[in-house]
């Protein structure tokens, strides 16, 4: 069983963009990120946070936009149009959720897609689907670059993901798609999981529930990405697979913490890295 270790993947990619970044500053381009939260969710804080660090570290400039949970509909609609409209601002993130009563559809479809750096607006999420260049969720995207990373062979393989969010298991299914896997989504609905997700040769666990995938839903020398992040009864984080017991009969597996989260907030400065390109014609 070889670890796919995401935090030294990760600290490869952010140290490669922070050359492409040094490079841009000659240019007298600064890459800038602005992130809008709405309330006060406290998990939101400290992935906000891990964000504006890692930015820091890369040298990409941060503005943060912190709105009460009174914010209208119409004032959060009017930030992300000024922000549309703001040269200096290369990429824009709504970070999630926002309160109960706000349309989150409506604020995502409203950022303009070539500074959507988290692939959640419409055109986007269209691009990945026919196969034309976009911004592709974090998460999967991280996902695929570990996979590219240790050469794991993707192409005519049975991948199965567990989950159907629009953030990662809808997107992921597109990612491997056009990396030709057979591709079977599993869900709440889906019957007899264990009999499909033994089939795989990827399996793909994103659905936010600790241990749930176990040693006998595995076959030998499977590939494993667990996604999920969850606390156990001690608060610890765990992923969504039942790392001790699988790990025994997996070919590649992905930890938690130290898997796919590092990587998803790596893509995402990737993303704005190659928004602040693209405006400015580099790529
Ligand atoms: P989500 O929006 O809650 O979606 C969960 C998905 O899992 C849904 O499609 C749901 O099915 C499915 N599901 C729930 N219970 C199931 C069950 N018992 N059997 C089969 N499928 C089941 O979650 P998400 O935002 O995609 O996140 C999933 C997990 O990944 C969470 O633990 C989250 O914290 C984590 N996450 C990690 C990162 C990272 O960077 N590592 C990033 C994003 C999310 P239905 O559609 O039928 O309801």
């Amino acid at each position: 069983m070889e670890l796919i270790n995401g935090k030294e993947l990760a600290k490869e990619i952010r140290t490669n963009l922070k050359r492409r970044v040094d490079e841009l500053k000659k240019e007298n381009i600064f890459p800038k990120l602005a992130v809008i939260m709405v309330g006060d969710d406290k998990a939101s804080s400290v992935y906000v946070r891990n964000k504006s660090k890692a930015c820091n570290e890369i040298g990409i400039e941060f503005e943060e936009y912190l709105k009460d949970a009174n914010t209208t509909q119409e004032e959060l609609i009017s930030l992300i149009k000024e922000l549309n409209e703001r040269k200096d601002i290369n990429g824009i993130l709504l970070q999630s959720p926002i309160p109960k009563g706000l349309d989150i559809r409506e604020a995502f479809n409203t950022i303009d897609y070539r500074k959507d750096v988290d692939g959640f607006n419409p055109i986007n999420v269209g691009k990945l689907s026919i196969g034309e260049d976009s911004f592709v969720s974090c998460t999967p995207y991280g996902v695929v670059k570990m996979l590219e990373k240790y050469n794991i062979e993707v192409e005519g393989k049975r991948a199965v993901i567990i989950g159907r969010s629009n953030i990662v298991g809808k997107p992921l299914i597109q990612c491997l798609l056009n990396k030709n896997a057979t591709v079977t989504v599993c869900h709440s609905r889906t019957k007899n999981i264990k009999e499909i997700t033994k089939q795989a040769d990827i399996i793909v666990a994103a659905l936010g529930k600790a241990k749930f995938v176990t040693e006998d839903m595995v076959k030998d020398g499977a590939v494993v990405i667990d996604v999920g992040i969850n606390r156990n009864e001690e608060g610890k984080l765990v992923g969504d697979v039942d790392f001790e017991n699988v790990s025994k009969k997996a070919s590649y597996i992905t930890p938690v913490p130290g898997g796919v989260g590092p990587m998803t907030i790596a893509m995402l400065m990737n993303n704005v890295v190659k928004a602040a390109e693209l405006q400015n014609n580099k790529l």
